[in-house]
């Protein structure tokens, strides 16, 4: 059900078109387009590494918010009231005032060539000529009625680009992708994929039947009986917001807080498991969504009772938790073969 959006990058060369200045007067666009001779200005083209970034140097606006792309190449970033609007890299703020369009506004000119679009704020927290760093509080997010969102758009050269080209709006994360940018013409930008992405398809076409839940992760608790405790699951500990996926093809049979769970997700697949993900700081997937291995269907949290952001993981059959490290090896992220019969209609657990 997600795999739609993970191969758009990898086979897409997208010629679009200028928007923004309809948004913006002259003067602002001036204000904004000030003249960067490492970009169009010495050269036709420039390339931006996005798999090269670390975790600092990146941040979605609005971590927790609900993104869905607009009709204009903008994405509504939808939240909660008083929520922190955050820059998406480092770089120099040129423009943050009030516009009729926008409501108030905030351009942020990245020092990797980008500008990103923070419209619609309550409140604007740094001004023209500000330095910011990725995920710093630049402003509020506003709106009315119960409804929060940020109207965030993405610009190369001034005109707006299809954010989903950077990033996964369910997952909120950057795409491991080496991406470049031609200048077309005056207000045109051609975007074309020179590489990856490369996560998505490590864990798409190389995986298939199964998929570890928490790529990279450690294990910072194991299963089983420990100081008078006893543990129904493993947990995995990466990052907070860390894509958690579908360890198997299924269905969801439930997404909801659950006691010390905090947000749970259950998936019951067809080999003879139910995996269970909590602890999750959003969970992506609703009961009766049908997965495959390899879906992203939450982020990692410490929602319930956690003291860290991890994924605590479970295998169970008929409802008994049985340890996970029988049917995944935790220190090279991949199935335990031996576990699972292989059958016409494909894996089904040993017994
Ligand atoms: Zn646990």
């Amino acid at each position: 059900m997600k795999r739609r959006h993970l191969f758009l990058s990898m086979v897409l060369t997208l010629t679009l078109s200028a928007c923004a200045q309809t948004k913006f007067t002259a003067l602002e666009q001036q204000q904004i387009s000030i003249q960067d001779p490492t970009l169009f200005e010495q050269y036709e083209a420039f390339t931006v590494d996005f798999g090269a970034m670390r975790d600092k140097d990146y941040s979605f606006p609005l971590p927790v918010g609900k993104a869905k792309m607009g009709t204009d190449n903008n994405v509504e970033i939808e939240t909660t009231k008083g929520d922190a609007v955050k820059a998406m890299f480092g770089g120099v703020v040129r423009l943050s005032k009030s516009i009729s369009s926008f409501g108030n506004v905030i351009v942020v000119r990245h020092d990797n060539g980008l500008e990103t679009v923070y419209g619609n704020n309550a409140e604007n927290l740094v001004k023209s000529g500000d330095h910011v760093k990725a995920g710093q509080t630049i402003a509020i997010v506003g709106g009315s009625n119960g409804r929060y969102y940020c109207d965030f758009a993405i610009m190369v050269n001034g005109s707006r680009i299809n954010p989903e080209t950077i990033i996964s709006l369910e997952s909120h994360r950057l795409r491991k992708q080496t991406l470049l940018y031609e200048k077309t013409s005056s207000w045109k930008v051609k975007i074309s994929v020179l590489r990856g992405p490369r996560l998505e398809e490590s864990n798409t076409a190389a995986s298939q039947w199964w998929c570890y839940p928490l790529a990279g992760a450690k294990v910072i608790s194991g299963y089983g009986r420990r100081g008078g405790r006893s543990h129904s699951g493993v947990d995995l500990k990466t990052k907070p917001n860390d894509e958690i996926r579908a360890a198997f093809d299924g269905e969801v049979v439930f997404s909801a807080k659950y006691a010390g769970y905090g947000n749970l997700i259950r998936i019951l697949h067809g080999n003879g498991l139910e995996t269970y993900y909590s602890h999750n700081s959003k969970n992506l997937v609703k009961v009766g969504d049908k997965v495959k291995a390899g879906d992203v269907i939450a982020l990692t949290g410490r929602t319930g009772r956690a003291t860290t952001e991890h994924l605590h993981f479970e295998t169970r059959i008929n409802g008994k938790a049985y340890d996970p490290s029988r049917y995944f090896d935790h220190q090279k992220h991949t199935i335990r073969e031996k576990a699972f019969h292989k059958t016409r209609n494909g894996y089904v657990v040993k017994r």
